[in-house]
């Protein structure tokens, strides 16, 4: 993850990987179309997505392992359970915060941009826009839970039954209890949890040296990924449903450009263009995957090695941001909803708005860390305020490349509050940088 290797940083190793992967897959769906089935394209494809998951998987094998160890860690070393409330509340309320100001930036947008209007709806038809409701939008039994007991729901169910249980189903959210759990019993029982704290920091180490050599095939990987997704991508609907990307993009781009850097550089005091340098493998990675679970090993390393923030603070901020802050996912289903309304030609009021605010805003915190998991609590938000869930089959087509774009914002999200956090508790050694990283031997612990 160094610049001072020879040769190009990674970033621009993956952002090549990125271009060439958009280049393939365009070149393929222009002369082929999208969706082939058969025959040597269909090989290559295949051969693609396979080389994509080993990728996700082997990123996904390092989660579990690395968040209990790494939280472990970051308790032990911060000691006592008052200051780490005090951590927690802190990380909690910047969640919220930057949460609810994606979703009034969404919402803004997409009243000003109206894109649901004057949309051909016979073009949507001819693309056979299903209507059908995804499965798993209506497995969630939406329309009898409330959001706001969804979110009570995401806060309790945190406490595991079986820690085993929680680590066998990787519930990333249950690790992080244990491990801040046993990190606040090890400093209470003293020298008594020495030996085991050993064993945990050796876990910790391994799995940080495990990432460097994951992120190492990191640009082919991403190469086959997106080359495979653009094989197959449906440029007609694309276009057909421009203007609601747009918008979707606009919001994002306002706020990860303009309303994140300003909290970076007011409340974390650091420059946002440093920042955004440090974890563009982070970035770039969440926007191939779309997947912030995915990405976290990679996201949790720029942090550390790349932007100084000491691990005590990122190694407890990200995993906990990755769950349950989305201002990318928060933004983009209030722009869907008002955009799918819009296209139903319901007039939304102002107290509907309002709702939307509050349900899109606790729904993000709902959805998992997934690709395509914010479409899925989307329906939360259609059920409050009186939509038809069949409306999320009309931007079903270009969910994909949005939850990519979403998923970058959402980890950029997560950054900023390891900086904003880990300046208001003294815990950033602006020395490093992705010029000047923190050098392998130096990694150890929290
Ligand atoms: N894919 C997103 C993520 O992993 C969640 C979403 O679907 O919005 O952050």
């Amino acid at each position: 993850m160094s610049s001072t290797k020879k040769g190009l940083d990674l970033q621009w190793q993956i952002l090549i990987a990125i271009i060439a992967g958009i280049t393939f897959g365009i070149v393929i769906n222009m002369n082929l179309g999208a969706n082939v089935t058969e025959g040597p394209i269909y090989a290559i494809k295949t051969f693609f997505a396979y080389g994509g998951d080993i990728f996700i998987r082997l990123l996904k094998m390092l989660i579990v392992p690395l968040v209990f160890a790494s939280i472990y860690m970051a308790i032990a070393k911060i000691g006592s359970p008052q200051e780490l409330g005090k951590l927690g509340g802190k990380t909690v309320a910047y969640y919220f915060l930057t949460t609810a100001l994606a979703v009034l930036i969404g919402l803004i947008v997409v009243n000003l941009i109206n894109p649901g209007q004057g949309i051909d709806r016979t073009a949507l038809e001819a693309l056979n826009i299903t209507t059908e409701v995804p499965e798993a939008v209506s497995n969630q039994g939406v329309g009898e839970r409330s959001a706001v007991l969804i979110i009570i729901d995401t806060f309790v169910n945190m406490i595991p039954k079986n820690p085993i249980e929680s680590f066998a189903k990787g519930d990333i959210l249950q690790i992080i209890f244990f491990a801040v759990f046993l990190g606040v019993v090890s400093n209470l029982v003293g020298r008594r949890s020495e030996s085991m704290t050993a064993v945990i920091e050796s876990l910790d180490s391994m799995m940080q040296k495990g990432v460097m050599l994951i992120m190492k095939i990191a640009p082919y990987a991403i190469f086959m990924l997106v080359a495979a997704i653009f094989m197959d991508l449906g440029f007609a609907a694309l276009s057909a449903l421009g203007k609601y990307a747009g918008t979707v993009i606009l919001g994002l781009t306002i706020h990860a450009v303009i309303i994140l850097p300003i909290l970076v550089m007011v409340l974390g005091r650091y420059s946002p263009i440093k920042l955004a340098k440090a974890v563009a493998p982070a970035l770039l990675t969440a926007w191939s995957t779309a997947s912030s679970a995915a990405t976290l090993p990679i996201t949790m390393a720029n942090l550390k090695n790349r932007a100084g923030v000491d691990g005590k603070v990122s190694n407890f901020v990200l995993p906990l941001g990755a769950t349950i802050n989305m201002d990318g996912t928060a933004l983009y289903e209030s722009v869907a909803v008002i955009f799918i309304a819009q296209l139903l030609g319901i007039d939304l009021t102002l107290g509907q708005q309002a709702i939307i605010f509050i349900t899109a805003s606790l729904a993000a915190v709902g959805a998992a860390a997934i690709p395509g998991a914010g479409l899925v609590t989307m329906g939360i938000v259609l059920t409050a305020v009186g939509l038809p869930l069949e409306g999320i089959g009309l931007i079903l087509a270009i969910d994909r490349i949005l939850d990519q774009f979403r998923t970058s914002i959402n980890v950029w999200g997560d950054t900023t509050a390891a900086v904003v956090i880990g300046r208001s508790e003294n815990a950033i050694d602006d020395s490093i940088s992705p010029e000047n990283p923190l050098q392998t031997n130096q990694i150890t612990n929290g």
